[in-house]
Protein backbone atom coordinates (compact mmCIF):
# COMPACT_ATOMS: atom_id res chain seq x y z
CA UNK A 1 0.00 0.00 0.00
CA UNK A 2 1.92 3.40 -1.37
CA UNK A 3 0.58 5.97 -0.80
CA UNK A 4 1.78 10.39 -0.28
CA UNK A 5 0.02 12.84 1.67
CA UNK A 6 1.58 15.84 0.80
CA UNK A 7 1.82 17.40 -3.05
CA UNK A 8 1.10 20.81 -4.10
CA UNK A 9 0.48 21.99 -7.87
CA UNK A 10 0.43 25.35 -9.97
CA UNK A 11 -2.45 27.33 -7.90
CA UNK A 12 -0.11 27.92 -5.04
CA UNK A 13 2.40 30.15 -7.46
CA UNK A 14 5.61 28.06 -6.83
CA UNK A 15 4.75 24.53 -8.15
CA UNK A 16 4.50 23.34 -11.84
CA UNK A 17 1.89 21.64 -13.42
CA UNK A 18 -1.84 21.35 -12.44
CA UNK A 19 -3.34 18.36 -10.36
CA UNK A 20 -3.67 15.93 -13.09
CA UNK A 21 -0.36 15.58 -13.74
CA UNK A 22 0.69 14.66 -10.16
CA UNK A 23 -2.04 12.15 -9.71
CA UNK A 24 -0.71 10.79 -13.18
CA UNK A 25 3.10 10.53 -11.55
CA UNK A 26 1.44 9.20 -8.94
CA UNK A 27 0.02 6.35 -11.34
CA UNK A 28 3.25 6.12 -12.94
CA UNK A 29 4.96 5.53 -9.74
CA UNK A 30 3.22 2.64 -8.63
CA UNK A 31 1.00 4.52 -5.85
CA UNK A 32 -2.50 3.38 -4.58
CA UNK A 33 -3.17 6.55 -2.63
CA UNK A 34 -2.05 9.86 -3.57
CA UNK A 35 -3.20 13.32 -1.54
CA UNK A 36 -3.51 16.72 -2.60
CA UNK A 37 -2.79 19.24 -0.30
CA UNK A 38 -2.08 22.83 -2.09
CA UNK A 39 -0.86 25.75 0.24
CA UNK A 40 -4.14 27.11 1.87
CA UNK A 41 -5.31 30.51 1.25
CA UNK A 42 -4.79 33.37 3.68
CA UNK A 43 -8.35 33.44 4.85
CA UNK A 44 -7.61 36.56 6.98
CA UNK A 45 -6.64 39.16 4.65
CA UNK A 46 -8.87 41.53 3.27
CA UNK A 47 -7.50 40.51 -0.22
CA UNK A 48 -8.48 37.96 -2.17
CA UNK A 49 -4.63 36.46 -3.45
CA UNK A 50 -2.13 38.73 -0.88
CA UNK A 51 0.83 36.37 -1.64
CA UNK A 52 0.65 35.00 -5.11
CA UNK A 53 4.03 33.56 -4.82
CA UNK A 54 3.09 31.37 -1.57
CA UNK A 55 -0.66 30.59 -1.70
CA UNK A 56 -3.78 29.96 -3.86
CA UNK A 57 -5.96 32.91 -4.22
CA UNK A 58 -8.87 32.66 -1.63
CA UNK A 59 -11.90 33.15 -4.38
CA UNK A 60 -9.82 29.82 -5.84
CA UNK A 61 -10.54 27.51 -3.07
CA UNK A 62 -14.06 26.30 -3.87
CA UNK A 63 -12.33 25.86 -7.26
CA UNK A 64 -9.59 23.77 -5.51
CA UNK A 65 -11.85 21.46 -3.87
CA UNK A 66 -14.17 20.62 -6.73
CA UNK A 67 -11.43 19.84 -9.22
CA UNK A 68 -9.89 17.31 -6.30
CA UNK A 69 -13.42 15.96 -6.21
CA UNK A 70 -13.87 15.57 -9.20
CA UNK A 71 -10.52 13.92 -10.17
CA UNK A 72 -10.96 11.60 -6.83
CA UNK A 73 -14.57 10.18 -8.85
CA UNK A 74 -13.05 9.93 -12.15
CA UNK A 75 -10.15 7.92 -10.84
CA UNK A 76 -11.54 6.11 -7.97
CA UNK A 77 -10.93 2.20 -9.87
CA UNK A 78 -7.12 3.12 -10.60
CA UNK A 79 -6.30 5.44 -7.32
CA UNK A 80 -7.47 6.66 -4.56
CA UNK A 81 -7.27 10.22 -4.73
CA UNK A 82 -7.45 12.22 -0.87
CA UNK A 83 -8.80 16.02 -0.59
CA UNK A 84 -5.78 17.58 1.68
CA UNK A 85 -4.60 20.92 2.25
CA UNK A 86 -1.06 22.32 3.88
CA UNK A 87 -2.20 25.10 6.58
CA UNK A 88 -0.02 27.67 7.86
CA UNK A 89 0.11 27.50 11.50
CA UNK A 90 -0.82 31.22 13.09
CA UNK A 91 -2.13 30.80 16.16
CA UNK A 92 -4.50 34.23 15.73
CA UNK A 93 -6.22 32.96 12.27
CA UNK A 94 -6.64 29.12 13.62
CA UNK A 95 -10.12 29.80 14.24
CA UNK A 96 -11.61 31.68 11.07
CA UNK A 97 -9.65 28.78 9.05
CA UNK A 98 -11.40 26.09 10.87
CA UNK A 99 -15.02 27.68 10.14
CA UNK A 100 -13.94 27.56 6.44
CA UNK A 101 -12.42 23.98 6.13
CA UNK A 102 -15.56 22.91 8.44
CA UNK A 103 -17.73 23.17 5.36
CA UNK A 104 -15.77 21.14 2.62
CA UNK A 105 -15.02 17.02 2.82
CA UNK A 106 -11.74 16.96 3.59
CA UNK A 107 -9.60 13.61 4.34
CA UNK A 108 -7.23 14.92 6.37
CA UNK A 109 -5.43 18.83 7.05
CA UNK A 110 -1.52 19.06 7.72
CA UNK A 111 -0.93 21.49 9.71
CA UNK A 112 2.47 23.05 9.09
CA UNK A 113 5.18 26.21 10.91
CA UNK A 114 6.55 28.11 7.89
CA UNK A 115 7.09 31.40 10.09
CA UNK A 116 8.31 31.22 13.70
CA UNK A 117 9.35 35.02 15.72
CA UNK A 118 8.11 36.78 13.02
CA UNK A 119 10.30 35.41 10.32
CA UNK A 120 10.13 32.51 7.35
CA UNK A 121 11.90 29.27 8.62
CA UNK A 122 14.05 28.90 5.32
CA UNK A 123 15.56 32.69 5.81
CA UNK A 124 18.97 32.06 5.80
CA UNK A 125 19.22 36.05 7.83
CA UNK A 126 18.17 35.09 10.83
CA UNK A 127 20.47 32.71 11.79
CA UNK A 128 23.33 35.90 11.48
CA UNK A 129 25.30 37.27 14.90
CA UNK A 130 22.88 34.73 17.16
CA UNK A 131 24.79 33.38 20.16
CA UNK A 132 24.21 29.66 20.79
CA UNK A 133 21.68 30.44 23.54
CA UNK A 134 19.39 32.53 20.77
CA UNK A 135 19.53 29.35 18.37
CA UNK A 136 18.74 27.39 21.14
CA UNK A 137 15.37 29.59 22.08
CA UNK A 138 15.08 30.16 17.90
CA UNK A 139 14.73 26.35 17.70
CA UNK A 140 12.44 25.70 21.33
CA UNK A 141 10.05 28.73 19.81
CA UNK A 142 9.81 27.02 16.55
CA UNK A 143 9.01 23.65 18.35
CA UNK A 144 6.58 25.45 20.82
CA UNK A 145 4.55 26.59 17.82
CA UNK A 146 4.68 23.03 16.42
CA UNK A 147 2.90 21.63 20.15
CA UNK A 148 0.47 24.70 19.86
CA UNK A 149 -0.32 23.30 16.23
CA UNK A 150 -0.83 19.64 17.53
CA UNK A 151 -2.78 21.08 20.71
CA UNK A 152 -5.12 23.22 18.45
CA UNK A 153 -6.99 20.26 17.22
CA UNK A 154 -7.42 21.18 13.88
CA UNK A 155 -4.60 18.99 12.02
CA UNK A 156 -4.50 15.15 11.29
CA UNK A 157 -0.95 15.47 10.25
CA UNK A 158 2.30 18.19 11.79
CA UNK A 159 4.30 18.64 7.83
CA UNK A 160 8.02 18.94 8.36
CA UNK A 161 8.69 18.66 11.63
CA UNK A 162 12.38 19.49 12.07
CA UNK A 163 12.38 22.09 8.75
CA UNK A 164 14.41 25.35 10.46
CA UNK A 165 17.13 23.19 10.03
CA UNK A 166 16.64 23.66 6.14
CA UNK A 167 19.22 26.31 5.62
CA UNK A 168 21.37 25.62 8.70
CA UNK A 169 22.24 22.32 8.85
CA UNK A 170 23.93 22.09 12.46
CA UNK A 171 20.29 22.90 14.04
CA UNK A 172 20.01 19.12 14.16
CA UNK A 173 22.92 19.10 16.81
CA UNK A 174 21.42 22.03 18.93
CA UNK A 175 19.70 20.28 21.75
CA UNK A 176 16.54 21.31 22.92
CA UNK A 177 14.47 21.32 26.17
CA UNK A 178 11.10 21.36 24.70
CA UNK A 179 11.17 18.46 22.02
CA UNK A 180 10.41 15.57 24.20
CA UNK A 181 7.39 17.84 25.29
CA UNK A 182 6.28 18.32 21.71
CA UNK A 183 6.11 14.47 20.60
CA UNK A 184 4.24 13.69 23.69
CA UNK A 185 1.51 15.92 23.25
CA UNK A 186 1.62 15.12 19.44
CA UNK A 187 1.18 11.51 20.56
CA UNK A 188 -1.91 12.35 23.24
CA UNK A 189 -3.34 13.79 20.11
CA UNK A 190 -3.38 11.15 17.83
CA UNK A 191 -1.42 13.35 15.00
CA UNK A 192 0.69 11.72 12.91
CA UNK A 193 3.96 13.21 11.73
CA UNK A 194 5.42 12.64 8.49
CA UNK A 195 8.64 12.21 6.92
CA UNK A 196 8.61 14.53 4.55
CA UNK A 197 11.68 14.05 1.62
CA UNK A 198 11.89 17.32 0.68
CA UNK A 199 14.76 17.77 2.73
CA UNK A 200 17.05 16.88 -0.09
CA UNK A 201 16.02 19.99 -2.12
CA UNK A 202 17.36 22.40 0.61
CA UNK A 203 20.75 23.19 2.28
CA UNK A 204 20.02 20.29 5.18
CA UNK A 205 19.81 17.47 2.59
CA UNK A 206 17.86 13.98 3.69
CA UNK A 207 14.30 14.43 5.25
CA UNK A 208 12.78 15.31 7.69
CA UNK A 209 12.45 15.07 10.41
CA UNK A 210 16.28 13.44 11.29
CA UNK A 211 16.70 10.15 12.51
CA UNK A 212 17.24 10.92 16.55
CA UNK A 213 13.81 12.63 16.11
CA UNK A 214 12.06 9.90 14.53
CA UNK A 215 13.56 7.03 17.14
CA UNK A 216 11.95 9.44 19.90
CA UNK A 217 8.69 9.79 17.88
CA UNK A 218 8.71 5.81 18.29
CA UNK A 219 9.10 5.80 21.77
CA UNK A 220 6.54 8.07 22.72
CA UNK A 221 3.97 6.50 20.34
CA UNK A 222 3.74 9.15 17.68
CA UNK A 223 2.51 8.21 14.18
CA UNK A 224 4.21 8.50 11.00
CA UNK A 225 2.92 9.09 7.65
CA UNK A 226 4.30 10.02 3.98
CA UNK A 227 5.09 13.32 2.35
CA UNK A 228 7.69 14.03 -0.70
CA UNK A 229 5.92 17.69 -1.14
CA UNK A 230 6.12 17.76 -4.55
CA UNK A 231 6.18 20.49 -6.32
CA UNK A 232 6.96 19.33 -9.11
CA UNK A 233 5.25 15.70 -10.58
CA UNK A 234 8.35 13.96 -11.26
CA UNK A 235 8.93 14.45 -6.86
CA UNK A 236 5.70 12.17 -6.06
CA UNK A 237 6.57 9.38 -3.75
CA UNK A 238 10.27 10.17 -4.43
CA UNK A 239 12.16 7.92 -1.77
CA UNK A 240 8.94 6.10 -0.80
CA UNK A 241 10.72 3.23 -0.40
CA UNK A 242 14.05 4.05 1.15
CA UNK A 243 11.75 6.03 3.79
CA UNK A 244 9.67 2.79 4.28
CA UNK A 245 12.64 0.65 5.11
CA UNK A 246 14.31 2.81 7.39
CA UNK A 247 10.86 3.11 9.49
CA UNK A 248 10.87 -0.55 9.48
CA UNK A 249 15.09 -0.13 11.14
CA UNK A 250 14.44 2.27 13.50
CA UNK A 251 11.22 -0.12 14.83
CA UNK A 252 8.36 1.21 13.38
CA UNK A 253 5.80 -1.84 12.58
CA UNK A 254 3.05 0.61 10.68
CA UNK A 255 2.51 3.74 9.35
CA UNK A 256 -0.49 5.67 8.92
CA UNK A 257 -2.95 7.66 5.98
CA UNK A 258 -6.54 9.46 7.04
CA UNK A 259 -9.58 8.83 4.48
CA UNK A 260 -12.40 11.33 5.56
CA UNK A 261 -10.61 12.20 8.89
CA UNK A 262 -9.99 8.72 10.06
CA UNK A 263 -6.58 7.25 10.57
CA UNK A 264 -5.59 4.37 8.40
CA UNK A 265 -3.18 1.85 9.38
CA UNK A 266 -0.91 0.32 6.56
CA UNK A 267 2.17 -2.26 8.00
CA UNK A 268 5.46 -1.20 6.98
ZN1 LIG B 1 5.14 25.03 -1.30
ZN1 LIG C 1 5.47 23.34 4.12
Amino acid sequence: MKFDLHTHHDRCGHAESGIRDYIEAALGAGMNVIGISDHSPYFESTEDHPNPRTAMAKSEFPRYIAEVLRLKEEYKDRIEVLLGLETDYFPEHMELHRKVYSQYPFDYIIGSVHWSGGIKIFDRKRWKGLTPEQITEHKDQYLDLIRQSAECGMFDVIGHMDALKANYPSLSQVPSKVLDEVLKVIAERRIAIEVNTSGKTKECGGWYPADDILERALYYGVGITFGSDAHRPDRVGDEWEQVRLRLKEIGFKEWVFFRRRQKQIVTL
